[in-house]
């Protein structure tokens, strides 16, 4: 095996990550669109010469010089290309791409490589949403964005087949969803789920959903991303796809990271974000 020279690379990243240590130094985690997430080493830039420190803020497009020494990347240089100045000028927006930002670090953290160029493209057009929709629809944008990160993280969902037994869903029908057994089910398995659940004396999380979500749904497993986040839902729909994805994130993500907290915490967000029927049970249950 040659030696280990003192490799020099150039390439752009998109910065997901930063824990700083020390007084000015910084761990970068990048997400590069061939590579995948690289964590990087930055000494100095946190408080470095003009432009730098812009070029590792969290959630910009940067370009990175960096060193190779024996597989630990460490930034020489970096320059920021593009800084999402509307993610920056809006609290809410800035936590709505950190909530992707962290949820693509935990679901890719081994395994970035091959879902790469798909993580690049999907990113970049839901900040470019986050920085620039209008506010009533930035809800909508993150959770679409949500759903596709799960589904290329390997969360396969399903929503034209019963997930146990493979019967196709008659298309164009509403349909019923199990967060336990992660999709849809035939009647079958329905009333079979239902009473194994009574009889064990677990909760119910079988939810009915609508044609129109159902084909939304499958829609934005699929779309490209330059379309995905141009979607519209009719109002019903878009409460109940919500409402889908937010307990759909509670039962695939083992620990949702802290934004996903804050935002919800977020006064003038929360307003929109909070599930209906979910704050009128805990209100029930609070009795
Ligand atoms: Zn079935």
């Amino acid at each position: 095996m040659a030696g280990y020279a003192r490799e020099r690379l150039d390439l752009r990243g998109l910065v997901l990550g930063r824990r700083p240590y020390g007084e000015a130094d910084l761990f970068l985690t990048v997400l590069n669109p061939e590579r995948g997430l690289l964590e990087l080493g930055a000494r100095g830039l946190r408080r470095s010469r003009q432009g730098q420190a812009a070029a590792v803020e969290l959630a910009v497009l940067s370009r990175f010089q960096i060193f190779d020494y024996r597989g630990r990347l460490r930034v020489d240089q970096a320059e920021l290309e593009y800084g999402f100045p509307g993610l920056r000028r809006d609290i809410v927006r800035l936590t709505a791409a950190t909530v992707l930002a962290e949820l693509c670090c935990d679901l890719f953290v081994d395994a970035s490589e091959e879902a790469a160029p798909q993580l690049w493209e999907l990113l970049l057009h839901a900040f470019y949403a986050l920085e620039s929709a209008p506010e009533e629809r930035l809800r909508l944008i993150l959770h679409v964005a949500v759903l596709r990160l799960l589904t290329l993280g390997g969360f396969s969902l399903r929503f034209d087949a019963c997930v146990l037994c493979g019967r196709p869903h008659r298309s164009g029908t509403a349909g019923v969803w199990s967060f336990a057994e992660h999709g849809l089910l035939c009647e079958e398995h329905q009333r079979a789920e239902a009473g194994r659940r009574e009889a064990n004396g677990e909760g119910m999380m079988l939810v009915p959903l609508s044609a129109p979500l159902l084909r939304a749904l499958g829609w934005f497993q699929e779309a490209p991303p330059a379309r995905l986040f141009r979607a519209r839902l009719s109002p019903g729909a878009e409460v109940d796809f919500h409402a889908f994805v937010r307990e759909l994130v509670g039962w695939t993500v083992e620990r949702p990271g802290p934004s996903w907290q804050m935002l919800g915490e977020l006064a003038s967000f929360q307003r929109e974000i909070t599930w209906p029927r979910r704050e009128a049970q805990e209100t029930e249950g609070s009795d």
